[in-house]
């Protein structure tokens, strides 16, 4: 059987062997999770309910180590790993009210009674992305879950460890076998069989806009569900009448976290014209100061990029142009890049237009509110964004105008676990979280009984 090592991105030091599962490994956790599927979907709301909140409590006994695990595996600072550890629970408690609200409707019609029923779809395939291997991993199988369907999870090839663990704290909290089963796997050998099997009825997908595009195309053959989340090209809009030192300190961080591998990052900051200079000027102390350390360090706040790999895809970028602003990063081992600020005043430039993926960002100066707004939706992403100013009539007008799903103003708020998320345009299809997740993975079946 292959094997992965999972490496520290921070040391380049080894973590793990991983098992890679193999297509008959996939197809036999199908088939479990499958018959399991008959088993859960009967369980009563309430007992589904109690469940989930049995999983989510033992999860919160368990957040320091989850986080310890994601701060060797995934390079995530201490503060980041445990608010995701915690996110997980959250959601578990969350969609723990789900299975006693699934409420169909009754519908007034002629000639009989009309009902509504939401129905689970059956075995649901996650495939998780490395750059937040347990939240994403959370907002899939948490309502998934919830309504009734049994879950197969993938986690990215880089970052299995968390994954693998929740995995056994769902049979520790009472779980039956199969009802949440964890893969590691390669994406082109278990993903795709989530893909083509014809068990799998639902796949949740969030990573690459290129890989989503095919698993799109691939599910299309069975027209199966699926839910994208995808890249993102995110705007920061920055007023002339906003609070430009409050903008400029909280800048770094919408950008940074994460060493930037967030598909909410707000990689391109929009100032208007006349704030331009002045806020270059507060933001350069604000970058200067981020401290970017072994995050096995409590005092760390950015940390390395995931893989080698990542890094020099990161450094290609910076390699074409002129860094004005750059931050710190360690020397030695691991894959560090240093957070850096790009002036651009071509819209045509690479490093405007495409997804970094790390902790790069581009600054523009914009005229007016419209031509803010057509620079921001110059793009075929649109998953998240921020407005700063100080007029809120123009906060909303321009949070309206802004062709993406996700848009904060005076903050950089994106995922909260009761609101809803996704993308529009090539950021994805469908949306997670929020009240309604639960009815993503249902079928609504209408019922009519003849008087
Ligand atoms: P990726 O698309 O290469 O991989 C994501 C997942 O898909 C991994 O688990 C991988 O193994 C699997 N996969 C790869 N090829 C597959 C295939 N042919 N069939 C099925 N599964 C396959 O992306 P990545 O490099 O892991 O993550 C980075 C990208 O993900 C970035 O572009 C980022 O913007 C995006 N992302 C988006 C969101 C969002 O919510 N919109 C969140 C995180 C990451």
């Amino acid at each position: 059987m292959d094997t992965f090592t999972v490496v520290n991105p921070a040391t380049e030091q080894p973590v793990a062997d991983v098992p890679l599962a193999t297509v008959e490994q996939a197809d036999a956790a199908i088939a479990s999770a499958h018959e399991a599927f008959h088993a859960w979907r009967a369980v009563s709301p309430g007992d589904r309910a109690a469940l989930l909140r049995r999983f989510a409590a033992v999860v919160d006994a368990h957040v320091d180590e989850l986080a310890e695990l994601e701060v060797r595996n995934a390079g995530h600072t201490w503060g980041n790993a445990r608010w995701e550890a915690g996110n997980v629970r959250d959601c578990l408690n969350y969609y723990a009210g789900a299975p006693e609200r699934l409420f169909g409707r009754q519908i007034p019609v002629a000639g009989g009674t009309d009902v509504t029923f939401h129905e689970p779809l059956g075995v649901v395939g996650v495939i998780v992305p490395w750059n937040f291997p347990m939240p994403i991993a959370g907002w899939g199988f948490a309502p998934a879950l919830a309504a009734g369907n049994t879950v197969v999870l993938k986690p990215a090839e880089l970052t299995p460890l968390t994954a693998v663990r929740l995995g056994e704290l769902a049979l520790e909290a009472g779980l039956p076998e199969h009802v949440l089963t964890v893969l590691p796997g390669k994406g082109s050998v278990v993903g795709e069989r989530f893909v083509t099997h014809p068990l799998v009825r639902k796949v949740c997908f969030t990573g690459s806009t290129d890989v989503g595009k095919r698993i799109m195309a691939g599910c299309a053959d069975q027209v199966k569900r699926v839910t994208l989340e995808l890249g993102g090209k995110s705007a920061n809009i920055v007023f002339a009448d906003s609070d430009l030192a409050a903008a400029a300190a909280s800048a770094p961080y919408a950008v940074f976290d994460n060493a930037g591998q967030d598909c909410c990052a707000r990689s391109r900051i929009l100032v208007e014209r006349s704030a331009y200079d002045e806020f270059l000027t507060h933001l350069a102390p604000a970058v200067e100061a981020l401290r970017v350390l072994d995050p096995s360090d409590e005092a760390s706040e950015m940390g390395p990029l995931i893989s080698s790999g990542q890094r020099d895809r990161v450094r290609g970028y910076l390699d074409e142009v002129e860094v004005a602003i750059a931050g710190q990063a360690p020397d030695g081992a691991g894959w560090w890049v240093p957070p850096s600020v790009v002036a651009v005043d071509d819209p045509a430039a690479r490093i405007w237009r495409e997804e970094v993926f790390g902790p790069v960002v581009a600054v523009m100066p914009f005229d007016d509110e419209a031509h803010a707004v057509e620079l921001a939706n110059d793009t075929e992403y649109g998953l998240s964004g921020s407005i700063y100013t100080s007029d809120l009539g123009r906060g909303l007008r321009v949070a309206r105008a802004v062709e993406a799903g996700n848009l904060s103003v005076n903050s950089h708020s994106s995922v909260r676990y009761w609101t809803p998320f996704g993308g529009y345009k090539q950021s994805g299809l469908g949306r997670e979280l929020g009240p309604d997740a639960p009815m993503a993975f249902t079928e609504e079946k209408n019922v009519f009984l003849a008087h």
